[in-house]
């Protein structure tokens, strides 16, 4: 798989979860960070099991929301930052 696929398939994961509220953008600084709330990575989850990236297995398109939602943190890495100093 080329660099670019791959980008857009993360471009495309990023998209699913913040589309069912899963993950939100800090408005200030333009982090994506997790919401706590299961329901919304189910939704998530739904709508990447109906609708895969090309090439994706249903199974697979799951697998990659699921790690890209866990690699996330519950906090802007930016207002984290902010909070520590
Ligand atoms: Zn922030």
């Amino acid at each position: 798989m080329a660099a670019g696929e791959l980008e857009d398939q993360i471009i495309w994961v990023y998209g699913v979860l913040l589309e069912a509220g899963a993950i939100t953008e800090c408005q200030v600084h333009g982090y994506l960070f997790s919401e706590l709330d299961d329901d919304a990575f189910e939704q998530a989850k739904k709508i990447a099991r109906k609708n895969p990236w090309i090439g994706l297995s249903p199974d697979e398109a799951v697998a990659a929301v699921e790690d890209a939602f866990y690699d996330l943190g519950y906090e802007c890495q930016g207002c984290a930052k902010n909070e520590a100093e």
